[in-house]
């Protein structure tokens, strides 16, 4: 008996439910973008048994979630007094508490007005903590990331000056295309190609770089306008920037093609009212099942599993709870306040992965200049200077007020010179480095914060970066756990950097003590 692909679907679409059937028609190779997203595998039943879980971040509190959703007794301790870990959003009235210095958040309370110290855009492939999004009850709307209105400023380049985000990117495209019609008209293509094929090639290139009729670029209104067009006249496009100087600047290293990279879209995704909307709603959903100030001091292996030793961060009283299985998501970086009995081999493996030193500043504006002056609305500008990254809000748009992030740091010279910086000197030099693209700012802007991940106790570093090598000899011997120890968060996994990381090891842990339960 023969079945043809539509009757396959029917069936496996009654007997599984629409998800199977798109699963199917993916596996079948009918998909354009097929997804990979299957969720966390089945558990056997947990009959209450208990699984300690190291911190409430979102790795930590996905395991929570899925082991007592399939009947286990998950028991999750964590140092801070919230959910959430790296996941955070600050607003007036908070506190911002690094190794040696505590800062009162002073902005107004409104809706729109948080800052995101940690995470603040989701990609729109990132299924896990999109689906998480979804089951919590969390909304989302869209994140402006890359702006073809917003500014590249290279000291090196155009003297220094900001130049548009659009024109920049539009000129440069501009001269590739024209450059590449000249090959094509000199045959220096490696692969022969048909009068019809360069025919078809030139009036690709002429729409790819705005070319005129002689395949030349002499500018266009994609670059944006040195006079806009009104009632009563065309409008005059800018004219475009000299080649020489855009390959001087560093705009092609990195802000040129931000947009196009997977994981940077130009419209992304946040949670309304900010990212630490996502572990709120977990906390709330784990009410019960997460101690808070809970601080692990000890993990020492016993007859049957382990024993975790805690102290109350506010009355100092100590605990010991027993578990077959502990699984620690305390960032390798924040491992030493604990006293382990890992192996030396897994000590060693932690020790090889370096941590990202992370920082940002936010401010306060009185007035949203970046709206009103400039018409930037949400994405982000680049500097050459230290603050390497100003974000504008996607959110609260066309408000009085607005949050303005002035630096987003991560190059390693850098970061660890602004964790090393007081917090006077960071806002200092942040405001100056703003100014350089928005002179108006120092007049608007109020009341900042930084945050430097390095000097955050509990975290001591924004995120994990593997080296090639212990990627391929340390990841593989951790992913296996150590004893009655398993590894999760945002460092076990391939999507480091990401809240997709921690979801995904969260899930991956999740499988391994399927297997131990069956075992
Ligand atoms: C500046 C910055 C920007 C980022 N941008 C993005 C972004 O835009 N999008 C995105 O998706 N991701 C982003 N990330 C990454 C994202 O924040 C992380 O991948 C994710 O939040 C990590 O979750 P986790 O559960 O692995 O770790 P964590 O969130 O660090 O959770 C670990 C938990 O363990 C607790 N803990 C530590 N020590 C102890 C102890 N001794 N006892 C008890 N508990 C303890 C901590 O308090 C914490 O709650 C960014 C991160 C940073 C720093």
């Amino acid at each position: 008996m023969t079945l043809s692909r539509r009757s396959l679907l029917h069936l496996v679409g009654n007997a599984g439910g629409v998800a199977a059937a798109y699963h199917t028609m993916a596996a079948m190779g009918l998909l354009a973008v097929p997804s990979a997203y299957a969720g966390p595998s089945a558990l056997p039943p947990g009959r209450g048994r208990r699984v300690v879980i190291i911190g409430a971040g979102i790795a930590g509190m996905v395991l929570a979630y899925e082991l007592r959703r399939a009947g286990y007794h998950p028991l999750v301790l964590e140092a801070r007094t919230r959910p959430g870990g790296r996941n955070w959003s600050l607003r007036g009235g908070d506190t911002v508490t690094e190794t040696a210095t505590t800062q009162h958040v002073a902005w107004d309370r409104d809706d729109h007005l948080y800052f995101n110290p940690g995470p603040a855009r989701l990609p729109y492939h990132h299924e896990g903590i999109l689906s998480y999004c979804r089951t919590l009850g969390v909304p989302l709307e869209v994140l402006c990331n890359d702006n073809r209105a917003a500014l590249m400023q290279d000291d090196h380049a155009f003297e220094g000056a900001p130049q548009l985000n659009r024109r920049v990117v539009n000129d440069a495209r501009g001269y590739v295309a024209e450059l590449a019609a000249k090959a094509v008209d000199k045959d220096l293509l490696a692969q022969p190609v048909t009068a019809e094929d360069k025919d078809r090639l030139r009036s690709f290139l002429r729409g790819f770089g705005a070319l005129d009729k002689d395949m030349a670029y002499h500018g266009s209104a994609r670059a944006g306008w040195a006079e806009p067009p009104d009632a009563t006249q065309p409008g005059t496009a800018n004219q475009p920037l000299d080649l020489q100087r855009i390959l001087q600047s560093d705009f092609w290293q990195g802000p040129m093609q931000f947009g196009e990279l997977s994981n940077m879209a130009a419209t992304m995704l946040q949670p309304v009212g900010g990212m630490g909307r996502i572990g709120q709603a977990f906390g709330r959903a784990l009410a019960g099942v997460i101690t808070y100030q809970a601080v692990v001091t000890r993990l020492h292996r016993t007859e049957t599993g382990a024993q975790i030793t805690w102290k109350h961060a506010g009355t100092g009283a100590e605990h010991h709870i027993d578990a077959p299985c502990v699984v620690v998501t305390v960032p390798f970086s924040a491992l030493g306040g604990i006293d382990t009995d890992f192996s030396p081999a897994t000590r060693t493996a932690m020790q090889a992965v370096e941590y990202i030193p992370a920082g940002k500043v936010a401010f306060q504006a009185s007035r949203r200049f970046w709206e009103l002056d400039q018409q930037i609305y949400g994405g982000i500008s680049w500097t050459s200077r230290d603050a390497t990254q100003m974000w504008y809000p996607s959110g609260g748009l066309q408000q009085t007020k607005g949050i303005l992030v002035g630096a987003y740091i991560w190059s390693e010279g850098v970061g660890n010179a602004f964790a090393a910086k007081p917090l006077r000197q960071r806002l200092h030099d942040t405001l100056d480095d703003v100014a350089h693209l928005h002179p108006q700012a120092p007049q608007f802007l109020a009341n900042g914060i930084s945050v430097s991940w390095k000097n955050v106790p509990y975290t001591r570093g924004g995120w994990a970066e593997w080296s090639r090598k212990a990627r391929a000899t340390q990841f593989p011997m951790l992913l296996k756990g150590d004893g009655p120890y398993l590894f999760a968060g945002e460092h076990m996994s391939f999507i480091t950097g990401w809240q997709e990381g921690a979801v995904r090891s969260a899930h991956k842990v999740l499988a391994d003590i399927g297997e131990r339960m069956r075992g």
